[in-house]
């Protein structure tokens, strides 16, 4: 059996939806779970539903809903003749769920509020896609994935029981897939062992699949996506990106750790424990090769290129000319996690230690402010850091030209540069 994920690009609108069924039909008399994401924007718009309901307007949460609402019967109306009003009253059943909630006065987190009303973006649209699939003759049950992915209750951010999961799938979705062809369900989203909604982090739907991949013994996960494959850098930043056919699970982990937004970080472990490949495939066009990523080396790769901007160099000193010693540097580390802050590069000297973050002005003020008790701070912004994998001189020279190198740090493989976007006066 294969597994597909079908993110939210890939059902934003009733084309899109159509497009689905089209490749679901490629693929006839085949085993397929297909975890799918909200549609579109759906999990960025009911971000703002929870942010109206959790400052107390009430109001706006609700109207604020009903765009959501209204979007989903639209498109369920503009898909669907015979199935209609069945899959009518399945969304309608969501809504009301959230609905109740927003009557409500906040009590508890926030984050608990989150997940009750973000998950359902990932309920409407797989309810949407399995009525469309069914009426056109792409048989296929529905799961709410609620009943199956156990999480503990870190909510925004759940991790999953493993063991329960993995004997829910054998005793749920395996029974399941002997009697029809194809199962549909939501990634993203699971649940507590009190029925409560959580979801995995944003862009948790790669990671679902992984997950079902892993525990069905998939023969392959193919992730389906608007670009024609893993490229060697970000198009939108670097025009003349190309595609890399080939990877391994090693390169895309080492891809993902210095911020290449190719695929959820956590997707690669529960498919590299059981040897799983994991297609990227391009779903506006399906004839084309994609990338393939496996456990195998893979020789020859183009330079891979990361960049990330709006980075800030906090650097700090001692005070008094002592050395930098592990209680300072420790002490660092602990503001990083009360923070919730992960450096992307750091470097330590005798006197100094330098780290790199994204800007998050709010966060940079506190740690900068709870720092400067023991250590002198200096905090630079508007910097870029730039990582090149299998770099060449070439690439290289070209990349840092007119630019003023703060920072490098090199092995073999790997090289990064903090920079500013300008050459310094001398
Ligand atoms: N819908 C969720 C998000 O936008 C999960 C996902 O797409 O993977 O973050
Ligand atoms: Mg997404």
């Amino acid at each position: 059996m294969k597994v597909f994920k079908f993110g939210g690009a890939s059902v934003n609108s009733v084309d899109r939806i159509k497009n689905v069924a089209e490749i679901m039909r490629r693929f006839p008399n085949e085993k397929i779970l297909v975890a799918i994401s909200a549609m579109g924007k759906t999990t960025n718009a009911l971000e703002k539903v929870v942010d109206a309901f959790y400052a107390g307007k009430k109001d706006e949460a609700l109207q604020l809903f009903e765009q959501v609402k209204q979007q989903h019967l639209t498109t369920a109306k503009y898909l669907l003749v015979t199935n209609y009003l069945s899959c009518e009253e399945q969304l309608k059943n969501f809504f009301t769920e959230v609905e109740w909630l927003l009557h409500d006065k906040p009590v508890r987190d926030y984050d608990y509020y989150y997940d009750q009303v973000v998950s359902v973006g990932e309920l409407l649209s797989t309810a949407i896609l399995s009525s469309y699939l069914n009426e056109t003759g792409i048989h296929n049950k529905w799961i709410d994935v609620r009943d199956v992915f156990r999480t503990d209750d870190d909510f925004r951010d759940a991790n999953i029981d493993m063991e329960f999961t993995s004997s829910k799938v054998q005793s749920s979705i395996v029974p399941l897939l002997e009697e029809t062809d194809i199962v549909l369900t939501q990634g993203f989203i699971g649940a507590t062992d009190e029925n409560e909604s959580t979801t995995l982090g944003r862009e948790g739907s790669d990671y679902s699949a992984a997950v079902f991949a892993n525990m069905l013994d998939a023969e392959s996960l193919a992730i389906w996506k608007d670009v024609e494959a893993v490229m060697n850098a970000d198009p939108k930043q670097f025009p003349d990106a190309i595609s890399i056919g080939e990877l391994n699970y090693n390169e895309v982990i080492e891809m993902a750790y210095y911020g290449a937004q190719v695929i959820h970080p956590k997707t690669i472990k529960p498919l590299q424990n059981k040897n799983i490949p994991l297609y990227v495939k391009c779903f506006l066009d399906p004839s084309l090769p994609g990338t393939t990523i496996h456990n195998k080396p893979v020789h020859h790769l183009p330079p891979i290129i990361v960049l990330k901007e709006k980075q800030v160099m906090l650097e700090m000193s001692s005070t008094d000319f002592s050395f930098i010693g592990e209680q300072h540097v420790g002490h660092l580390y602990n503001l990083f996690e009360k923070l919730h802050l992960k450096p992307n590069m750091t470097q330590n000297g005798a006197i100094s230690f330098v780290c790199v973050l994204n800007d998050w002005p709010e966060k940079i003020e506190k740690l900068a402010a709870e720092a400067s008790a023991f250590l002198d701070v200096q905090v630079i912004k508007d910097l870029s850091l730039l990582t090149i994998r299998h770099f060449t001189r070439e690439i290289f020279e070209k990349l840092t030209k007119n630019k003023t190198i703060l920072l490098r740090q090199q092995t073999p493989e790997t090289i990064q540069m903090l920079m500013t976007e300008t050459r310094m006066a001398p």
